[in-house]
């Protein structure tokens, strides 16, 4: 995707619409249009570049700036439970930050909780599959 086609680069040139509530020099930031909750927002550099990484020192200094005056403002405004900040960009591959208010039991809470589980499982899987484990399972199962 070139700048002609990126959906970021035309709101930062104000050829498309959003709620943009905050910038500087080098970021942006703007309601998600498909958010996951009530505030989700998005911190985009105005500078169409790929990854996070790739950007300046200033830019990302300017990206993380930005963020953190939203969150500030998310906690005092929306008071959620914390800020949830993650970059990705596979839709996108323009420089964008996800700041979404999260509160427990919420969609994304739901789904992180999941991974977290998912990423512990493999050792609980072990544990069943020791002999001891085994024979317990297998004595429950036997019949009279
Ligand atoms: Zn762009």
């Amino acid at each position: 995707m070139s700048v002609k086609d990126c959906i970021f680069c035309d709101i930062v040139a104000g050829k498309a619409s959003a709620h943009v509530l905050y910038e500087d020099d080098l970021s942006l930031c703007i309601l998600d249009i498909h958010p996951y909750t009530k505030g989700h927002c998005l911190v985009i550099s105005k500078r169409h570049v790929p990854w996070w990484h790739e950007l300046s020192e200033d830019e990302n200094a300017s990206l993380f700036k930005v963020a953190r005056t939203m969150a500030t403002r998310m906690m005092q405004k929306i008071e959620p439970d914390f800020v949830f900040l993650y970059a990705r960009g596979r839709r996108i591959p323009h420089t964008h930050l996800f700041l979404i208010p999260t509160f427990s039991g919420d969609v994304l809470d739901r789904f992180f909780n999941a991974l977290e589980n998912f990423q512990e499982s493999p050792a609980a899987l072990v544990k069943l599959r020791e002999p001891a484990a085994m024979a317990e399972a297998a004595e429950i199962l036997k019949g009279d």
